[in-house]
């Protein structure tokens, strides 16, 4: 920790000198000043007690990025380093009191930390009106983006999408990933900007264009997939299988290029070869509700996510999706509009396999 008390007042480590009297503003247990040669001055317990907000075993990247984040932050507010909040057990690595906003946490997390926690933390935060802003240090910057990372962390800012914030603490730059999105083949993607000041946030790029997708690739990659037994697809093969079809070999009317926001786990693609699937193979004729209710199935087969992550709701990507799938039968005149719902009219064809389809309708 990088503030302790001493005598009534709140000192910061960078200036501190060696004195027998500092204390842990949360617990008031006696904590002892550092000074290392790699990690700049900190505090830590003298004993590790049941402090709640004992950080003990902090790195030194840790302890340098509040404090660039207190500067980085600072033309929104009067920043403070490690605010307790005793309400809510807390401790916020950086604070920022914005005249006319909402007060802002800033977590900058560098340790590895389980979503509930998260969860947890996220919940304080908003149980007491200050908006939560993580922000992820080294050992994520390297992940590549996957669901664990957005269900924890992403949230909507307005202008730039579902977003990622992380610090590079060697560059001193805030890097941005923004308009998160997953392909319609199931890889997420975001567009990457580098802020050098906070006020960059104000003036939103846009997305970037996302790779263009082929579908008899994708259909190969599927063929390869299932041979070699990739086991993330075995639920929704195993589906297909009971119902006589073969995964690579979906009718062209499912496939799309349409991404949307990263809640399908398998993918979009997949998504829609279950429900498709199931619509023209279990009743002819589908009220709303019930098609939203294979909408969900369907998404928990893939490994999606319909409620969404921590900061940001999953419902509306999922009605969006099913819409998109329900015009396109509806455009290739496979479903017509009821006065209650929809109507099967021809079932779509499927090919015995991935090689069928290569060689009678996409290959040039
Ligand atoms: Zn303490």
């Amino acid at each position: 920790m990088l503030i302790a008390w001493l005598a009534g007042r709140l000192i910061d480590a960078s200036g501190a000198d060696r004195h027998p009297g500092y204390q842990c503003p949360a617990c008031h247990e006696r904590v002892v000043l550092h000074h290392g040669r790699v990690v700049p001055p900190y505090f830590a317990h003298h004993t590790l007690g049941d402090c709640v907000v004992a950080t003990e075993g902090e790195s030194a990247q840790h302890i340098c990025g509040k404090r660039q984040l207190a500067t980085f932050f600072a033309p929104w507010g009067v920043g403070r380093l490690e605010k307790i909040l005793p309400e809510i057990d807390q401790r916020a690595d950086c604070w920022l009191d914005r005249h006319d906003h909402q007060p802002v946490a800033i977590e900058f997390q560098c340790s590895p930390i389980g979503r509930d926690q998260v969860a947890v933390r996220t919940a304080g935060y908003q149980k007491i009106k200050v908006f939560p802003c993580w922000i992820l240090g080294e050992r994520y910057h390297r992940q590549q983006l996957n669901w664990g990372l957005v269900d924890r962390f992403a949230w909507e800012m307005p202008g730039w999408g579902l977003c990622l914030l992380f610090w590079d603490v060697n560059r001193q730059r805030l890097r941005l990933d923004h308009h998160l999105q997953q392909m319609a083949t199931g890889k997420i993607m975001a567009t990457t900007n580098w802020l050098t000041a906070i006020d960059d946030l104000r003036r939103p790029q846009p997305a970037s264009r996302l790779p263009s997708i082929s579908l008899p690739a994708y259909r190969q990659r599927l063929t390869l997939d299932l041979l070699r037994g990739n086991t993330g697809l075995r639920d929704l093969q195993e589906t297909l299988y009971r119902l006589g079809k073969n995964l690579p070999g979906f009718p062209q009317v499912f496939g799309t290029t349409r991404s949307y926001l990263p809640i399908f786990g398998r993918g979009p693609i997949p998504w829609r070869i279950v429900v498709g699937v199931w619509i023209f193979s279990r009743k002819t004729q589908w009220t709303v509700p019930e098609l939203w209710q294979l909408a969900q199935e369907g998404l928990v087969l893939v490994g999606g996510h319909s409620e969404g992550g921590i900061r940001f709701a999953g419902e509306k990507t999922l009605r969006l999706a099913l819409a998109d799938l329900v015009t396109d039968l509806a455009t290739g005149h496979y479903l017509q509009r009821t006065e209650t719902g929809w109507q099967i009219l021809v079932i779509p064809a499927w090919a015995r396999d991935g090689h069928e389809w290569l060689e009678n309708n996409e290959r040039k």
